[in-house]
């Protein structure tokens, strides 16, 4: 069988939950569109293992593109909407999950 190894057997626990919580990711992000209902089982599976291995989700996701609440993967346009408003000097944009209504606030300007 060609399995190839890459690196030896001495591959980190912190490669082994990334490659796995990206795989998952990747199926989450493949059926988005199609099946929706599977596409959340497979982000809420993602989710509770990466809580169980103390993961951070970020560098798999890039971002948290997914609702923490009812697990749907964010699609600009289909499954989110995106607002961004202003006051003053402060950039926010808003994240309206459009399966369960849960709205999510990100400040894209830095205090000083
Ligand atoms: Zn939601």
């Amino acid at each position: 069988m060609p399995l190839k190894k890459k690196g030896g057997n001495h591959q980190r626990k912190e490669e082994i939950a990334h490659n796995r919580l990206e795989y998952l990711w990747q199926i989450s992000l493949s059926y988005a569109t199609t099946m929706p209902s599977i596409s959340r089982f497979y982000v809420s599976i993602m989710w509770e293992m990466g809580k169980r291995l103390n993961y951070r989700l970020d560098n798999v996701t890039v971002k948290s593109c997914f609702c923490k609440k009812c697990y749907t993967v964010w699609i600009p346009g289909k499954t989110v909407q995106i607002r961004q408003t202003k006051n003053s000097k402060r950039k926010r944009v808003i994240y309206t999950c459009l399966y369960c209504k849960r709205q999510k606030r990100y400040g894209t300007a830095h205090r000083r």
